[in-house]
């Protein structure tokens, strides 16, 4: 069993026993409810009953007081027994007798039922001639034993003190006592002092019994022939375990209501079928469920829209994530085909920046060496032509001076020719200034340049390529040298190399006071090609190349123009201290 199915058994089981509690509650409610209705309809039904009962009991105690009719009753016994017929039916009583001290009767209301006359019976059996002769009073209920029809009686004894003379009897008949009683639903029925029922609104139940009877209390009955011939059986009742007001009487359940009648130790009892609480019951619990289903439906229908909602707004958010998703594939798929277009663009352009690289320099290298070849072509031929030794001496002159130049146009090529070799060491940049002014003095004496050179005492370190940063220094040079060869009479050429240290750098400065750098040639100095020079002087390679040596080992190469007029470049190096 999973956790919510556990749940699940939990809280219906709760629920279950809430619903049992809440229906014994509840019919305990309305068991207490009917209960106090019932109270006060057996009020009703005993004062009633107790109204029609006391309603002649003051008749014999009137006769009783009037002499004439006891002499009468003695001396002229028909006469009395006509007025005693009167007397019944102006009081409304059933039966008006009168009898001896023996319990003989000598004169009755009924005396001429030729059947039934009480008239010669002896009654001195009956408890309420007894009762009368002891104590003045008494009261019976009992089954006529000459009429056969039961009824109450109630005597008194004539006259209030000394010997008893005689005893006056009126019986009312019980149907009279109890012929309203069948209403409706309920019953009510009396029991006498021994459990036997007298008085019933089911007839039925009348002259049964709510107990066993004793072997005593038969003998007494059967001695004041109290209920005639009535057998007098056990009314089977059953009480609720639970609730001892709760009785079934002949398979029918009933709320059970009894009160002491406060006469002859009678009980009446009052019962109303339990149905009617019954029914109670089922009109609430119908309400109930119908309200608890309306409640369902309504939870259900509040669920399913939730649920709906909740459908709505996921199919919702997975139709955007998947939008997203397609146009973020899609932009991936631009984005590939954007790379590899850039790519294809990029391997293009370098294809094609080589070609032409490779062509202005194929083209710069057939002009440069292409001119004095040329030349050198038309001397030899004319050396070939002309024998004089002179002339070819001139010619072998100039020559050689072609090829001169030929070696420095070469020589610019060597950074290419050299490209793999980039090995690096420390070296010390005064023998890199006296390396590249061994190449250059020849050409710094021809211009009558003047050299200005300042430098440390000690060695200054950086670590760096002899070969190329000779030929940095070499390059700056002829630049400078180039920018001063116009220069008139009235500006001196004055070349500056300058060397100083500091704590991370070596500095290197070339200063010339020659043309100075055109706006032009400040952006595009380190171009590869570019170059103002005339042909055969300048390929535009120098600064390129230079610039690159110095970026290969981390230094930076500037340029600018002095106020004074002017050129300067200045190399900044990492500097490698003495060990
Ligand atoms: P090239 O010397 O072959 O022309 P460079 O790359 O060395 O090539 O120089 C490029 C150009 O920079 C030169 O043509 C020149 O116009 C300018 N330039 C270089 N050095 C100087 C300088 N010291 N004074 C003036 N202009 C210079």
């Amino acid at each position: 069993m999973t956790a919510s199915n556990q749940l699940r058994w939990i809280i219906g089981s709760v629920l279950l026993l809430l619903v049992f509690l809440a229906h014994f509650i509840i019919r305990d409610d309305y068991l207490k409810d009917q209960a106090s209705k019932q109270t006060e309809r057996i009020e009703v039904y005993r004062t009633a009953l107790n109204a029609t009962l006391s309603r002649h009991d003051y008749l014999p105690v009137v006769l009783s007081q009037n002499d004439a009719l006891f002499d009468m009753a003695y001396n002229d016994p028909n006469t009395a027994s006509k007025t005693l017929e009167s007397i019944r039916s102006a009081s409304q009583a059933d039966f008006v007798f009168i009898l001896r001290p023996d319990g003989m009767t000598i004169a009755s209301s009924n005396w001429q039922d030729a059947k039934n006359s009480f008239v010669g019976n002896n009654y001195g059996f009956r408890p309420y001639f007894t009762q009368a002769r002891q104590q003045g009073n008494g009261t019976f209920f009992g089954i006529g034993a000459t009429t056969s029809i039961p009824g109450y009686f109630v005597s008194s004894r004539y006259p209030d003190s000394g010997p008893v003379k005689a005893v006056t009897v009126v019986k009312v008949n019980s149907s009279s006592l109890d012929k309203n009683w069948n209403s409706g639903d309920e019953d009510v029925f009396v029991s006498d002092k021994n459990g036997v029922i007298v008085l019933s609104s089911n007839t039925d139940w009348r002259y049964k019994t709510l107990a066993m009877l004793s072997d005593a209390q038969r003998l007494e009955i059967k001695e004041q022939q109290q209920f005639g011939k009535e057998s007098l059986p056990l009314l089977e009742r059953n009480y609720d375990s639970h609730n001892s007001s709760l009785v079934t009487i002949q398979g029918t359940r009933y709320l059970e209501t009894t009160a002491d009648m406060g006469k002859m130790d009678w009980k009446m009892h009052y019962l109303a079928p339990y149905s009617v609480v019954r029914d109670q019951l089922v009109s609430f619990w119908s309400k109930a469920i119908i309200l608890g289903l309306i409640g369902l439906a309504a939870l259900l229908l509040i669920r399913m829209i939730n649920a709906r909602n909740a459908l709505l707004d996921s199919q919702g958010e997975s139709t955007k994530l998947r939008e997203l998703n397609q146009s973020l594939e899609h932009e991936i798929i631009e984005r590939k085909q954007v790379e590899s277009a850039l790519r294809k663009a990029e391997i293009d352009l370098r294809r094609t920046s080589k070609l032409t690289a490779m062509g202005q320099l194929s083209a710069s290298i057939t002009h440069e060496l292409g001119q004095p070849l040329a030349a050198m072509r038309t001397y030899i031929a004319s050396m070939r032509q002309s024998n004089a030794s002179q002339l070819q001496d001139k010619t072998l002159d100039k020559l050689t001076a072609l090829v001169e130049r030929m070696i420095s146009i070469t020589q610019q090529l060597r950074y290419f020719a050299r490209s793999g070799d980039k090995e690096v060491r420390r070296i010390d940049l005064l023998d890199i200034i006296d390396g590249a002014l061994n190449i250059t003095q020849p050409a710094i004496q021809e211009n009558e340049v003047t050299l200005e050179l300042k430098h440390p005492k000690q060695p200054v370190y950086v670590i760096a390529g002899s070969v190329r940063m000779e030929q940095v220094l070499v390059n700056l040079i002829r630049n400078a040298l180039d920018a001063m060869r116009d220069n008139t009479e009235g500006s001196p050429r004055r070349l500056l190399i300058l060397l100083e240290e500091n704590e991370y750098h070596a500095v290197l400065t070339v200063e010339d006071s020659g043309t100075g750098l055109s706006e032009e040639a400040i952006t595009l100095l380190y171009e590869p090609f570019y170059s103002t020079k005339p042909s055969g002087v300048g390929m535009g390679l120098g600064l390129a190349i230079s610039a690159n040596i110095i970026a290969e080992i981390e230094g930076n190469i500037r340029a600018e123009n002095k106020p004074e007029g002017g050129a300067r470049f200045i190399v900044t190096l990492n500097r490698q201290k003495s060990a």
